[in-house]
């Protein structure tokens, strides 16, 4: 199966042996009957499976090329999950560009419990090999990086870790499957925030991770039962619906994100713009390469550098919403050195480029020409 194919047909077949219900029925269920001890239908309580959530898994891996889908409460659950495999002592080496949540997760609370790590720029992936040791157990990598679109050369790191034995864990969440397969690339571990486009309808907040070899995923899957942070039904009917047109959404926002990075380039007001589709984007070959098409985010620096020009701006917008989140159909600006990046300290975020001038948007499925006046009378 190809790929359009996959986002409406993959992983799912025999949905509904009842009533032959084309959507998987929502089973709002807690439990399932049993005709004698252990004489269950394949599902005994929902923590560790449920029917809709089984369809959505199964959606899952299909899309990113996988054997083995898991869904999870939140994006930073599916996260948790992950670093659940590891011990203290155990080390981490983390792209020093990435989601604040993430960067909050790793240093507040698994730093805490004895890992390591070691961020850094990973633009250059031969940077990678002079940190790994012994003791290093996980390449993690988001790529196109939040906020600043970084480029990480995916297939750069697989050989990396392969041939240090390690594991290489990629945030597929900007791409997506339809820009970007990293289990194809050598990865190991793709993981989501479903609530970005895979949801694609800001309604629902969920994780996921997909996998390829059985070991990791049965050890995977004794940590989202054990510690327990699985979603309900309700959310897996809705993702499992979004996946459907992930497609066709994500030719639009590639399509509306070139309009807007173009028109941002060319106007007074604005200082940098940053999205891996210009061809002067330090890693454009690699996004080239690894992905099939630049997708819709983009984020720019007002020529004025202040924050108030930045906040003005976000203020003043019409069609475009402030709000944190990104990948949903409508159209989302927010200003990362305020809100999703305030976790990172003001030090560590400059020294990446998350200055108080920059803005990022969600550019979403609307008509562009909205898009590129509201944006117009923003600036102006
Ligand atoms: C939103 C986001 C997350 C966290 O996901 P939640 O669903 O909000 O928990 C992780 N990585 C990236 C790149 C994100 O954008």
């Amino acid at each position: 199966m190809k790929f359009n194919t996959k986002t409406i047909h993959g992983g799912q077949h025999n949905i509904d042996p009842a009533y032959g219900s084309v959507m998987p029925p929502i089973y709002q269920t807690s439990t399932y009957s049993q005709s004698t001890p252990g004489g269950h239908k394949g599902f005994e309580y929902s923590r560790s499976g449920n029917p809709t959530r089984a369809a959505l898994e199964n959606a899952l891996a299909s899309i990113e090329n996988g054997e083995f889908g898991l869904a999870f409460g939140s994006g930073l659950a599916a996260i948790d999950a992950v670093m659940k495999l590891f011990k203290p002592g155990d080390e981490i080496i983390s792209t020093n560009d990435l989601y604040g949540g993430s960067y909050r997760l790793f240093t507040k609370i698994f730093e805490g419990l004895g890992l390591k790590f070691h961020f850094i720029g990973m633009q250059d992936a031969s940077k990678i090999e002079a940190y790994i040791n012994e003791k290093t157990k996980l390449i993690w990598v988001e790529t196109p990086t939040n906020p600043m679109m970084n480029i990480i050369d995916i297939t750069a790191c697989a050989k990396l870790a392969k041939t240090h034995k390690v594991l290489l864990a990629v945030d597929n969440t900007f791409a997506t499957p339809y820009l970007q397969l990293p289990l194809d690339l050598g990865a190991d571990i793709v993981m989501h925030s479903a609530t970005k486009y895979l949801g694609g309808h800001s309604d629902v907040v969920m994780g996921s991770l997909v996998v390829k070899d059985k070991k990791l995923a049965d050890r995977l899957y004794f940590i989202q039962n054990a510690s327990g942070a699985v979603c309900g039904p309700q959310d897996s009917f809705l993702v499992l619906r979004g996946i459907k047109t992930l497609h066709i959404r994500m030719q639009r926002h590639c399509e509306n994100g070139e309009k807007v990075a173009n028109f941002l380039k060319s106007h007074p007001k604005v200082d940098k713009v940053y999205w891996p589709g210009f061809e002067d984007h330090p890693n454009y070959d690699i996004a080239k390469a690894q992905m099939k098409g630049f997708g819709g985010m983009i984020s720019f620096t007002t020529s004025e550098k202040t924050l108030e020009s930045a906040v003005k701006f976000v203020e003043n917008l019409k069609v475009f919403t402030l709000a944190e989140s990104l990948g949903g159909v409508e159209s989302l600006a927010g200003h990362p050195a305020s809100m999703t990046h305030a976790s990172i300290p003001k030090e560590e975020r400059e020294k990446i480029g998350v200055v108080d001038s920059l803005i990022r948007l969600s550019v979403g499925i609307e008509d562009e020409e909205d898009l590129i006046e509201d944006i117009k009378q923003a600036l102006g």
